[in-house]
């Protein structure tokens, strides 16, 4: 079963406001990571600065991640229930699809271990996986 948008508010000691729940319903209604104009196409009017903010304070309480997918639009995309504030889980691999832009959470692949060489500090490694999605195959 999943989770209600206020399931996932209360989980997170989240307060309810009517855009954090509607967004987390875009969300859970899409199975596809989502940037912020696809969000806000989603709404009939919504202020930018709002949205913004509500999309920040989700991946910092760890109720979305950035699907990082090789391209210009950041996208995010719904966490999978085991993250928390500044302890996000989402070591997995996103995949883009060329034909038509969608990128999706890979979660059974897991981002493999990874060493920065000598004198160089890493702070983030992604696995991005492009080719074709099922619906475009
Ligand atoms: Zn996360
Ligand atoms: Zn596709
Ligand atoms: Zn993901």
């Amino acid at each position: 079963m999943t989770a209600s948008a206020l399931d996932i508010l209360a989980q997170h000691n989240l307060r309810k406001t009517a855009v954090r729940a509607q967004v987390l319903d875009i969300f859970l209604d899409s199975r596809e990571a989502l940037s912020h104009n696809d969000i806000e196409a989603h709404f009939n009017q919504v202020d930018r600065i709002t949205l913004y903010r509500t999309l920040k304070t989700f991946e910092e309480k760890g109720v979305i991640h950035k699907a990082i997918d090789g391209g210009e639009k950041l996208k995010y995309a719904l966490c999978s229930g085991h993250c928390s504030e500044h302890a996000h889980e989402d070591h997995h691999a996103h995949f883009h699809c060329d034909q038509c832009g969608k990128t999706v959470c890979i979660e059974s692949m897991h981002i493999p271990a990874v060493q920065a060489p000598a004198g160089y500090q890493l702070s983030g490694a992604y696995l991005v996986l492009k080719g074709t999605c099922a619906t475009c195959t």
